[in-house]
Order: C-alpha cells, then structure tokens, then sequence
C-alpha cells in the first residue's frame, strides 16, 4: 500500500469523510487523501430494498485503477449484496478497492439519540476493516482486533480501530513491500 484515496459515493457528509483522513494514514502509515471523485450511486439502487448494491459500487470505483493507490468508497447508502440484508462494507480481498457505509452505524437507526462521536469512530474502524482485507487479511479470532467479524454494531463497539500484533505484522509487511 501506497497511498489510499476516499472516494465519496453519493453524499456523505463531509465531516465523517474528514474524519477518516488522519486515522487511517496513521494506521496503514501512508498518505491519505480525499478524491476529486465522486460517484453517483443511482445506477446500483434497487428500487423495492431502497438499497445500493455494494459489489457493483466497488466496480464502479475499479474502473479508476487508482495508478497503485488503494481506493476506499464512502457512502451514507444502505448497502447490500443479493445474499445478505445488508453489509456495513465490502473489500476486494487483495486488490486495491473497499467500500464502507455509515448507514447502519448511526444511534438513530436503533431508536437511539444520534451520537456523532461513537458514529465516528464505527466508521474508522470499518474503513480500517476493509482496507485490511484488500491487503489480504482475514477475519481475526482476537475480539479487539479491528479484523474482527462484526455482523451487529455492538461487535464493532467491541474492538478497537487497531490490529492486533499478529494482523498488524502483515499491514507492515505489506507497507515495506509497496516501498521497495
Ligand atoms: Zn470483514
Ligand atoms: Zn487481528
């Protein structure tokens, strides 16, 4: 990894993608950067779910090869893939592309009162998930550790925004490599 690039997908509020900027260049150790780019959505809507389709998103973001950047999608859209309700993000396993949305983070869609803090940092540790799995990490068995699965908000309130030490030598690795 090089660099990582957000790219904003629809209309995410510029705050939240702010928000992203300095704590994944801390935690991958590279630049980031927000990208003039920004794609509209409405080609993935499904009309009935009120839903954008994650994979076909992540494909629109691929037709920029990023020139060896890592490219992360940034959406308020209620993502989903044809198998699943609904999915916080989606990554290329070891490719350059991620998406993540901060839809079902928010307090409010739980009846709950909006908390932009813990809004913030449920979406730095699902941006840093998902880069994670484009550098070709797993699901992690360490329950604190940013590659933990999380199917429900609470798991991701669980863990960190950091790998743990087995994860982390990998995102190192993988920095030394892209230097060299
Ligand atoms: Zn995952
Ligand atoms: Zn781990």
């Amino acid at each position: 990894m090089k660099a990582i690039r957000l790219v904003r997908v629809g209309d995410p509020s510029p705050d939240l993608v702010d928000a992203l900027v300095v704590p994944l260049a801390e935690e991958f150790g590279v630049p980031c950067s927000i990208d003039v780019r920004r794609i509209d959505p409405l080609f993935a809507m499904h009309p009935e779910r009120q839903q954008a389709h994650s994979s076909q998103l992540l494909a629109e973001i691929l037709r920029d090869d990023g020139g060896g950047d890592h490219l992360l999608g940034v959406t308020s859209l209620d993502l989903y893939i044809p198998i699943l309700t609904f999915v916080f993000g989606e990554a290329q396993m070891e490719g350059h592309c991620a998406i993540v949305s901060y839809h079902r983070l928010r307090q409010e869609i739980y009846g709950l009162p909006h908390d932009g803090e813990l809004l913030e940092s449920r979406l730095v540790k699902e941006a840093v998930h998902e880069l994670g799995h484009t550098l070709g990490l797993r699901h992690c068995e360490d329950w604190e550790c940013v590659m933990a699965s999380s199917h429900a908000v609470e798991g991701i309130d669980l863990k960190g925004w950091e790998f743990c030490p087995a994860c982390r030598t990998i995102v190192d690795q993988e920095r030394t490599v892209s230097a060299l």
